[in-house]
């Protein structure tokens, strides 16, 4: 069979159920194009000989009831898995070999997935461009000269560029979102405590939730179920109600309540941003959705309490990594010495900065200035929230407010790095589920994405009407392939 690797989630599935290729066949594409591929540089660690070994077992036990059959996934280099370097695109995990593994990525291997790799990603998730690993920056298979968004970049440029048929992200602060949207890919940031964080590197606890990443919705939705499970392991977890998204998944969205949000207007907004927002509008009312003004009033004051609260979580969380219990360590003339040259040497320089804003605002005489105002202002976002779903089913905003910027074009200013999660980072200090699906391209050919934002525990909702959204934009990404040799 030709092309395999450009083939969707679902269209894999039901080949190998219908024994028209193997799974060995399917891991074999996948492997030789990420052979042809390394210029991206997607890969932190490459699985390919197990992942080969495991497929091979696979088509000889031939279990066609689970969910994944014999389905090769890279994923995320900030999951634990078993055995295999876990780095979270840090130097001081350069060593780390975990001896537990994830509860998400062990529910993607129960339905029989198979792990491919690991992916390049922001250092501790700490970016908006995968510029920040010590494994090198990530390059967007768009253009060469494009960040593929961050911090899972290296997961966004390897769907966009058909090296892993779908696969998960972390999304603190949009870390999922809006690589999808900068990619023109799909990715879904769940509810908070909808998916296990147990065996996911920390940055900011209170904000972190895995999701998938994939080419359309629907494949977002098959992985979404699997992904999703209450786990004892992880005290945050919540044990709710979890659907067969994908086979519930329906595009009757008729009389949906869609509300805009005034205050996602920001000054200085590119007219595509505008333009691509209103045709998102449009096709809502299409849909047979009705849309609704809404006012979420303290929008403007999430990004500052989102930079006090997750370097706030980030500083205590990085607190373990001190050379003594595990990975790298720095020689040193007496203990404190040693942490000093361990952290100095081993964290780069966002994690620095991050670990330092952290310690300010967590500080006596501080403490209540900066952070506890923060956590009431977080409040007050999230009452926003509850009050505007009294009228409204969704919310949809653009994802970013710009399509993808240059590699090297904001290293050197955080502040505008950090202007790019203006719209993402509201939904993580709520805990809402929000989902970014490619609706257009800007006047360069890039991709610009909508995110629809839903209800806590709303995941089927919020699916649906991405789903019959996606429909009627018939969004189709233009690569070229320039990376290939
Ligand atoms: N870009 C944001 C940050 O740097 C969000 C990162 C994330 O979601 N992991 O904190």
């Amino acid at each position: 069979m030709d092309n395999i690797t450009s083939l969707s989630l679902t269209e894999l599935i039901n080949n190998i159920k219908n024994k028209k290729i193997s799974s060995e066949e399917v891991t074999r594409s996948f492997i030789e194009r990420a052979e042809k591929s390394k210029t991206l540089n997607c890969y932190i660690t490459e699985n390919f000989e197990s992942a080969l070994k495991k497929a091979k077992e696979f088509d000889n036990r031939a279990n066609f009831k689970c969910k994944l059959p014999g389905i090769p996934i890279a994923i995320k280099d900030l999951f634990c898995t078993n055995g295999i370097k876990t780095t979270a695109g840090s130097k001081i995990l350069n060593n780390f070999f975990p001896t537990y593994e994830s509860t998400v990525t062990q529910n993607i291997w129960n339905e029989g997935g198979i792990l491919l790799g690991k992916l390049n990603c922001d250092e501790f998730a700490m970016g908006s461009s995968n510029e920040t690993s010590f494994f090198g920056n990530v390059q967007s298979p768009i253009d060469k000269n494009l960040v593929p968004g961050g911090s899972s970049g290296g997961s966004a440029s390897a769907i966009a560029s058909n090296l892993t048929p779908i696969t998960i992200g972390t999304d603190t602060g949009g870390s999922i979102r809006q690589p999808a949207s900068f990619t023109g890919t799909v990715g879904l940031k769940p509810t908070y405590g909808s998916c296990s964080r147990y065996g996911i590197v920390a940055f900011a606890s209170s904000l972190d939730q895995a999701g998938p990443m994939g080419k359309n919705v629907k494949d977002c939705a098959l992985l979404q179920e699997i992904i999703s499970s209450y786990d004892s392991k992880d005290s945050t977890s919540i044990d709710f109600k979890r659907n067969n998204y994908s086979e519930l998944l329906t595009n009757n969205i008729k009389g949906k309540k869609i509300g805009i949000p005034k205050e996602y207007r920001v000054d200085g907004m590119p007219k595509e941003i505008e333009n691509l927002w209103l045709k998102g509008i449009d096709i809502a009312k299409e849909c047979g959705a009705k849309i609704i003004d809404i006012s979420l009033p303290h929008t403007q004051y999430a990004l500052p309490t989102y930079y006090i609260v997750a370097p706030a979580e980030a500083s205590s969380n990085l607190a373990r990594y001190d050379g003594v219990k595990y990975g790298f360590r720095s020689a040193g003339e007496n203990l404190i010495d040693m942490y000093e040259k361990t952290r100095s040497e081993g964290f780069g320089n966002e994690v620095k900065r991050r670990i330092m804003i952290g310690t300010y605002v967590l500080s006596s005489g501080y403490y209540d200035a900066y952070y506890i105002k923060a956590q009431k202002v977080r409040k007050l976002i999230k009452n926003d929230f509850d009050e505007a779903y009294k009228e409204v089913d969704a919310i949809l905003t653009p994802s970013t407010p710009s399509s993808a910027f240059k590699i090297g074009e904001k290293t050197n200013d955080p502040v505008s790095m950090y202007l790019n999660d203006i719209f993402t980072v509201p939904v993580n200090l709520a805990g809402l589920p929000a989902i970014s699906i490619p609706a257009g391209l800007d006047n360069k050919g890039y991709p610009l994405g909508l995110q629809i934002i839903g209800k806590a525990f709303g995941e089927q909702n919020l699916l649906n009407i991405a789903f019959a959204m996606e429909e009627k934009i018939n969004f189709k990404n233009t690569i070229k392939e320039w990376w290939i040799k």
